[in-house]
């Protein structure tokens, strides 16, 4: 192989592979991160149209706490990084809710809210729910060794209106889990302390103020960025990854490989498949409505606003192209930054079907996007102010769209359901991070890189 050697490669500028490469680089390890595309975030990245810049996914950030708060995930991400608070310009959401047929929660970054809301709504399962709010407070979540506990099952616990635990689940499957119908009790701790304990928040300037914080970082901490850098496979040799292959033909050496591609392209990158199975099977369809209008100023002040059809929405791959039970409304102009926003942007996501997408001859796909389209905005309508007569532009992608920009096997948002919590791979000196590690989401995907970084190349070789 040709030189130079490097101590690390990191494979994909999404945000675990950033968050790797800066901890690796600042303690010294010689870091090459490569990522295909011209510019970083992969799944949390962003665009230019229409004059305007947009989040390729950004909704909110999940675990805000206000500016000192110790002892959370952003606190712990910011101090590892190095990265001061302020110069993520978060602006803290007013309240999201939760809609369903018959009841409807708010909550926000103040606990309170919740709590207020559910003896307003559910007064018999007040005590159940404060009882489930110190459970969650107490509980050890990062116990690699931990054996799975269903969360619907340890809900039983709790005596709960059947209807609240839906409610409260609804956010949480959404915004985290990539099992079907369920998620782990582990992971709803995680996601019930993100979300309602801590709470959203937003980067002025969206997702970009984030990810050029954490190129920067990479940078000054001596890590190596080379993008539209495709990865044609990981060199194994001996049972130990050795390197990597470039789509152009050079090679390069490593001790170490890091890959938030996923567990299933990661497999295949070094030349032993996972089966077909392990593939994540949850995807959305997504649509982007700028309006000329704000939210707020037509009487609506939630950021997100979770809805679902049905008394029991069911958390599984819909059988059609799109499945319309449940879905996130998403007002991003509904976040409190210094300045009132001019217009209004209203994203609004289902789940959607991969291999349904991929199957439309090209011809008809257009259309198909366009009619799932006219029907999810006639649908945000019945929960947030009607977007259609507001419209100043309109935009959209598909599970098709997500896995050609992400290479992500199925356009899956939070891979595998298998999880890696101690990154392993099955090959040696290779490593997964992001989503197929076990943390999804911004802020736990940040955390997953930290956290293998520090495990397998800071810590382990100083042991
Ligand atoms: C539409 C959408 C909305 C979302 N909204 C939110 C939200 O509001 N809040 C939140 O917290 N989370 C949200 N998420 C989830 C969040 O974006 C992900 O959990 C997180 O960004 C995953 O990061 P990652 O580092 O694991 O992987 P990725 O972001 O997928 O990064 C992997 C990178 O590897 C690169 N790569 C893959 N293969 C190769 C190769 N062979 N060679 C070189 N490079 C390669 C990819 O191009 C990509 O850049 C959203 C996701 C989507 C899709």
């Amino acid at each position: 192989m040709s030189a130079p050697r490097y101590d690390a490669i990191v494979l994909g500028a999404g945000m675990s592979g950033l968050s790797a490469a800066i901890r690796l680089a600042q303690f010294d390890r010689r870091v090459l991160l490569v990522e295909r595309h011209s510019l970083p975030g992969g799944l949390n990245s962003w665009y230019k149209r229409a004059g305007r810049r947009f989040d390729t996914g950004l909704h909110a950030l999940t675990n805000y706490v206000p500016r000192g708060t110790s002892g959370t995930p952003l606190a712990k991400i910011l101090r590892q990084l190095r990265i001061p608070y302020e110069a993520l310009q978060l602006a803290p959401q007013r309240r999201s809710e939760v809609v369903f047929p018959a009841e409807r929660l708010s909550f926000s970054n103040d606990i309170g809210l919740l709590e207020s809301e559910v003896a307003r709504a559910f007064p018999a399962s007040r005590e159940g729910f404060a009882r489930l709010i110190e459970c969650v407070r107490s509980a050890n979540p990062f116990d690699a060794q931990a054996p799975f506990a269903s969360a619907r099952a340890r809900l039983l616990e709790f005596t709960l209106d059947p209807e609240l635990v839906e409610m409260l689940l609804l956010p949480l499957l959404w915004y985290g889990s990539a099992l079907a119908e369920d998620l782990a009790w582990d992971d709803f701790v995680i996601l019930f302390r993100s979300l309602y304990l801590e709470g959203f928040a937003r980067p002025e300037g969206g997702v970009k103020t984030l990810l050029d914080l954490l190129v920067a970082r990479a940078k000054e901490s001596g890590a190596q960025l080379r993008m539209n850098c495709p990865v044609r496979r990981i060199v194994v040799e001996g049972g130990a990854a050795r390197g990597i292959e470039l789509e152009s033909g050079e090679t390069l050496a490593c001790d170490q490989v890091y890959s938030s591609a996923g567990w299933v392209e990661t497999r295949a990158l070094a030349g032993a498949p996972a089966p077909q199975e392990d593939r994540g099977w949850v995807t959305i369809f997504e649509t982007l409505c700028v309006t000329r209008t704000p939210h707020r100023a037509r009487g609506h002040d939630a950021a997100i606003t979770f809805f679902s059809q049905v008394e029991r929405p069911r958390w599984r791959e819909p059988a059609e192209l799109v499945g319309f039970e449940s879905g996130v409304l998403c007002c991003s102009d509904n976040y409190q930054t210094r300045e009132e926003p001019a217009e209004g942007l209203l994203r609004a996501t289902l789940l959607a079907n991969h291999d349904r997408w991929s199957e439309l001859p090209e011809q008809e796909y257009a259309a198909h996007k366009r009619a799932a389209a006219a029907s999810l905005e006639e649908l945000s309508a019945r929960f947030v102010p009607d977007p259609r007569p507001q419209t100043l532009f309109r935009d959209g992608f598909t599970p098709r769209t997500i896995r050609r920009y992400t290479a992500h096997a199925g356009g899956a948002v939070y891979g595998s359901p298998l999880r890696h919590r101690d990154g392993l791979s099955g090959i040696a000196n290779l490593f997964l991070v992001g989503n197929d590690q076990g943390l999804v989401g911004v802020i736990g995907t940040l955390l997953s890189g930290i956290t293998m970084a520090n495990l397998h190349g800071l810590y382990a070789q100083h042991t």
